[in-house]
């Protein structure tokens, strides 16, 4: 199939976005990388009269350090995650998230505003926003706020911004040095969105987990933090005690839907086993 007919607009600030959206209304889309976008056109899920090309804003492109946060531009692209210095250096989940992200060519193209701003719960960088306590730089008609991510994500594709508004940046609070993270998730096959996956940040002392952050996707209709598994292997060390209590406790943290592909218990024993797998990990290098 082919898309239907659309025109196009370039945009170069942020006020122009706003403002060709605002005259538009429901008739329009941002596009960034267009790794979502165009194929949902393609098969006409989606028939904007009007595309607004973000990718000229100079103001949302760049990664720079802002006191203890890192500013990461909404147009940086997956593939930065991987050769940014800065990335990896202060934000060493989203490095390790990268490569599960798709293929190379999609990664070239698409961009962290747009994974965050679309909120696939099967993406790995929305679920890694709650892992890192993020927060999401939104400008609207009303100017611009900032969002944590536990606040962002609503339900299936719905966030804190509305239609209309745009991401501008994400800011990750600074990767310490006490800081530990571990990442992984289950495919089919290699670049494959994830049947289940998971990635966690965790602040240690001495061995010990002061505290946790745990985050799934491919879970349910959002990405999830399993607050639960984060108390069951908070303040102590990992051991297979605490972890066999972690993966007790998703029975509270995640609820599955219905699905064809995989019915919601062997989602959860997948999870049960990521989980597992992850924590065995941290404790490793805690
Ligand atoms: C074959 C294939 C496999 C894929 N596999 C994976 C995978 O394994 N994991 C994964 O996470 N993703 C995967 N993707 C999706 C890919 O990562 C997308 O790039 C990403 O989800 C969206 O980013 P984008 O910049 O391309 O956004 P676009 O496609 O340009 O836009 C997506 C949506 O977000 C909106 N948008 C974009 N930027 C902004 C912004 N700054 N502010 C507000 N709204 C905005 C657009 O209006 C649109 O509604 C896959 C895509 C394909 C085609």
């Amino acid at each position: 199939m082919k898309a239907r007919a659309f025109s196009y607009r370039r945009a170069y600030t942020v006020d122009e976005a706003l403002d060709a959206h605002a005259s538009n209304g429901d008739d329009a889309r941002f596009i960034a990388g267009g790794q979502s976008l165009v194929p949902a056109l393609a098969l006409r899920l989606q028939a904007p009269r009007i595309l607004i090309d973000i990718n000229h804003i100079e103001e949302l492109r760049g990664v720079t350090r802002e006191g203890e946060w890192l500013r990461i531009g909404a147009l940086t692209r997956h593939c930065e995650m991987l050769t940014e210095p800065l990335i990896a250096e202060f934000a060493p989940l989203l490095r390790a998230a990268a490569p599960f992200v798709a293929h190379p060519a999609i990664r070239n193209r698409g961009t962290l505003g747009g994974s965050v701003a679309l909120a696939d719960p099967a993406s790995e960088f929305p679920a890694m926003m709650l892992a890192l306590d993020a927060e999401i730089e939104i400008a609207g008609a009303s100017g611009r706020r900032r969002v944590r991510a536990d606040e962002f994500f609503i339900d299936l594709f719905e966030t804190a911004a509305a239609p209309g508004e745009l991401v501008t940046a994400i800011f990750v609070p600074r990767f310490r040095c006490n800081q530990r993270i571990c990442f992984d998730e289950l495919a089919r096959r290699r670049g494959d969105y994830a049947l289940v996956g998971c990635g966690m940040q965790a602040t240690c002392k001495d061995g010990l987990i002061e505290g946790i952050r745990i985050a799934f996707f491919s879970v349910g209709n959002v990405p999830t933090r399993a607050r639960s598994a984060e108390a069951a292997v908070s303040g102590g060390r990992i051991d297979a005690e605490r972890i066999a209590a972690a993966q007790a406790a998703l029975d509270s943290d995640l609820a599955p839907p219905e699905s064809d592909e995989v019915p919601p218990a062997m989602r959860l024993h997948l999870a049960r086993v990521l989980l597992g797998r992850l924590l065995g990990r941290l404790g490793e290098v805690a």
